[in-house]
């Protein structure tokens, strides 16, 4: 009898737990991508970004004699379906450990128990899991670096390797048409501009782990902060629709620092990063929605309002800002340091709620990644775990000076007329936002200094309430 394989944010063959336990079972394999409602939920480039992930690995799969069987709807009722038209009697997954996918795969996991299936949930896209690293008291690690010296020294199992054919059925369901499920409809607004800085697949992540590794991890810790140079690995992309492994990642970097990579550790520690994400949102699965500092419930965030609006539409005043607000429409992509600047500017000095910044991001990173960016989010806000204090208030024209000392991202995002990330945003934003490449720049929202007082002063108020 067959085994369906259901794929979700797992689109690789390379170092896939479940497919390779499929695989050596000699068993026909029926691999299946579910358009479900937690993927309908996604923001307009994610989803639009996944869309383009599970077209391309239907490619791979079929260079394997496989097919991807694509259908919409309740994943547990359209595996119910599959089941019956294919007499498969098992279905393995890929864990996930942000919060909605648990509550949706302990649900499915259930239902096809009590069917009598064999439904196997094997290990995900993590290095370590989460119920496999506690502090010396049992609980889990509330802040970073604890956490990074446990699983800096542990044993890490090697890859496995990419199966070179995959059993196919004698005869396959039906499949449905990708085209019909209009993945990008909410991508109207900038489909074309977005798609020059895509990465989509396998091959390709592989091929940007190989470029970071050859020229870029040696001068990673120097060189990550400056968004202008191509310093990072850029991998978050695809780690968010598992087209690489995190432990594929860990060990050619580990490798590559033993062979003497100056930055290894440092990248590896971002790595880490991800990692901490994923454990903290198993153990805290409110981190999405909920302060996880509980005192913060009592500060006195903003609703979304028009400053914010400001902010979304790149016209704060604030140049660093503003590049990375444009940077964000026209890629879909914003550099980490440019995350944090923005970030903080929205919560401190408009003194906005964070999760109003988390929709945003979550509608336009085409890297959007339900745990990274929660506590991406709590953290810059103040009420995360390891939290920079709250008092440290990220001023977007010193990070410039430091970061952006030539103005070159500046000028690259802002006010060159003639850069082409500049005509793309112009190009991408919708008309009702009344900004056009002729829309004079504006004054600042609010003076630097007078936003650090006033956020300064709602910290103190939230301490004397809580
Ligand atoms: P590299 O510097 O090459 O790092 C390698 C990998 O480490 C990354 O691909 C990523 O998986 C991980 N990593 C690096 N920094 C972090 C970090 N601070 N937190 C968690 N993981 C990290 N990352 C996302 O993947 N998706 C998000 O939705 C997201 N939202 C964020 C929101 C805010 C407000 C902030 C401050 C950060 C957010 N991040 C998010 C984290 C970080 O900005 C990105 O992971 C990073 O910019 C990705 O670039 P890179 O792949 O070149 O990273």
């Amino acid at each position: 009898k067959p085994i369906i394989i259901w794929f979700r944010r797992d689109l690789r063959i390379a170092d896939h737990s479940a497919l390779c336990a499929a695989v050596a079972t000699g068993r026909p394999v029926i691999p299946v991508f579910i358009c479900d409602p937690m993927m309908d939920a996604l923001g307009a480039a994610p989803k639009w970004r996944f869309g383009l992930g599970v077209e391309h690995f239907a490619k791979t799969l079929a260079a394997l004699g496989s097919r991807l069987i694509l259908r919409r709807g309740e994943p547990l009722t359209v595996l119910r379906d599959l089941i019956r038209e294919t007499d498969a009697d098992a279905v393995y997954w890929s864990r996930a450990y942000d919060t909605d996918g648990i509550a949706r795969d302990r649900a499915v996991k259930a239902g096809l128990q009590n069917d009598g299936i064999d439904a196997q949930s094997h290990m995900g896209h993590v290095l370590f899991e989460p119920w496999t690293v506690a502090n010396k008291s049992g609980g889990y690690f509330k802040v970073y670096t604890p956490f990074w010296k446990t699983v800096r020294g542990r044993h890490l199992d090697a890859c496995l390797p990419a199966p070179r054919t995959i059993p196919a059925p004698d005869v396959w369901p039906n499949s449905e048409a990708i085209d019909d499920w209009q993945l990008g409809q909410g991508m109207q607004r900038g489909r074309d501009v977005v798609s020059r800085y895509v990465c989509v697949g396998e091959t390709n992540a592989q091929g940007r782990l190989d470029t970071f590794l050859d020229h870029a991890i040696g001068t990673y810790e120097h060189n990550r902060d400056f968004p202008e140079k191509p310093a990072t690995s850029r991998l978050s992309e695809n780690f968010a629709y598992g087209e690489i492994s995190p432990r594929m990642v860990w060990h050619a970097a580990y490798g590559a620092m033993q062979k003497g990579a100056q930055g290894g550790e440092h990248f590896l520690k971002e790595l880490v990063w991800r990692e901490y994400a994923y454990h903290l949102m198993y153990h805290f699965p409110a981190l999405a929605d909920q302060n996880w500092r509980s005192e913060w419930d009592a500060f006195h965030w903003l609703p979304d309002n028009e400053n914010a609006e400001r902010w979304r539409r790149g016209m704060t005043g604030e140049p660093m800002v503003d590049a990375a607000m444009r940077e964000l429409y026209a890629t879909g992509t914003m550099h980490n340091r440019m995350r944090m600047i923005a970030a903080s500017y929205l919560t401190k000095h408009l003194r906005t709620d964070w999760r109003v910044g988390r929709d945003w991001f979550a509608q336009c990173l085409i890297d959007w990644d339900p745990a990274a960016n929660a506590m991406g989010w709590q953290w810059v806000a103040g009420c995360g775990p390891d939290a920079s204090p709250y008092f440290r208030i990220f001023n977007p024209a010193t990070q410039g000076e430091k970061f952006d000392k030539s103005q070159s991202y500046r000028k690259r995002f802002l006010f060159d007329e003639n850069s082409a990330e500049q005509r793309a945003f112009f190009a991408a934003i919708p008309k009702s936002w009344g900004i056009t490449s002729g829309t004079p720049y504006p004054n600042p929202l609010v003076s630097l200094a007078d936003g650090r007082i006033a956020a300064l002063e709602a910290y103190r108020a939230m301490r004397g309430r809580s």
